[in-house]
């Protein structure tokens, strides 16, 4: 499989607090790669730097070979790279269509590509194109996280960077947008995945990373990962 990011000997510090330290990973096209660690270990941190929400002190971000570590966020996310939020900032008072709407216009038409698709068919994507003209605020928490996952992949992504989507959601509802985000992923969109659910995890990660203390303390397979004694010492509180 061919490389689609690098990160390489990230830091980056608030005050004199060291939030990421020389934090490096890869992803391969087409990859599901898995981000866990306790609450407090970077996580966030650490995707604010990829998708250039945050300037990192020191090191390096690569996609799709080329160096982005100086790129501000958009023009990352024209470059293909989406990210969620942890806390879902639709806007409220937006139908649906029209929040889907702002991202295909932000990104507009790349170079050599098709047009972009339609807000409805990115609403068709997540199972929300029967609600295109109902406002965001009257969706549901599982709907909510539908039409966060449809606003990054307005941008057309060729990675998808998801922040805890599943956060305080029911386990149906869980399994529901886990089924969703493998099918993003057959389609061919590279995922990343920072979330605290460890079945979710498990189901849905080809490699895990766990941060602790913005470091990487671990990575492997998910079924090595949850017996790994780093692991369990720190995050599983075994
Ligand atoms: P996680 O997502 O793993 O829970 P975060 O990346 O949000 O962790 O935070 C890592 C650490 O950095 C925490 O101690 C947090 O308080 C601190 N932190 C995050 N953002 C800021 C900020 N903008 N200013 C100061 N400290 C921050
Ligand atoms: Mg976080």
């Amino acid at each position: 499989m061919s490389e689609l990011l690098r990160v390489e000997n990230l830091d980056k510090h608030f005050g004199g607090f060291a939030a990421l330290s020389g934090v490096g990973l890869h992803a391969d096209a087409g990859e599901r790669l898995g981000i866990i660690g306790p609450n407090g270990s970077g996580k966030t941190t650490l995707i604010n730097c990829v998708s250039g929400l945050l300037q990192p002190d020191a090191g390096r971000v690569t996609f799709g070979g080329e160096d982005i570590t100086a790129l501000p966020a958009h023009q990352r996310a024209r470059l293909g790279l989406a990210r969620s939020f942890q806390i879902p900032r639709p806007f409220a008072g937006l139908t649906l269509r029209e929040n889907v709407a702002v991202p295909l216009e932000y990104v507009a038409r790349r170079a050599g590509e098709a047009p972009p698709p339609g807000a409805v068919q990115v609403l068709q994507q997540v199972g929300l194109e029967s609600r295109a003209d109902t406002l965001a605020r009257d969706l549901t928490q599982v709907d909510l996280r539908r039409l966060e996952l449809a606003r990054a992949l307005a941008v057309r992504p060729r990675l998808l960077i998801l922040d805890e989507v599943m956060a305080g959601l029911s386990t149906s509802e869980v399994d529901a947008i886990l089924d969703l985000v493998l099918e993003l992923n057959a389609g061919g969109v590279t995922v990343i995945m920072i979330e605290h659910i460890m079945h979710a995890i498990m189901r849905f990660s080809q490699r895990v990373i766990c941060l602790d203390a913005g470091q990487v303390v671990a990575q492997g397979a998910p079924a090595a990962i949850v017996e790994d004694p780093v692991v369990r010492r720190i995050y599983l509180g075994a």
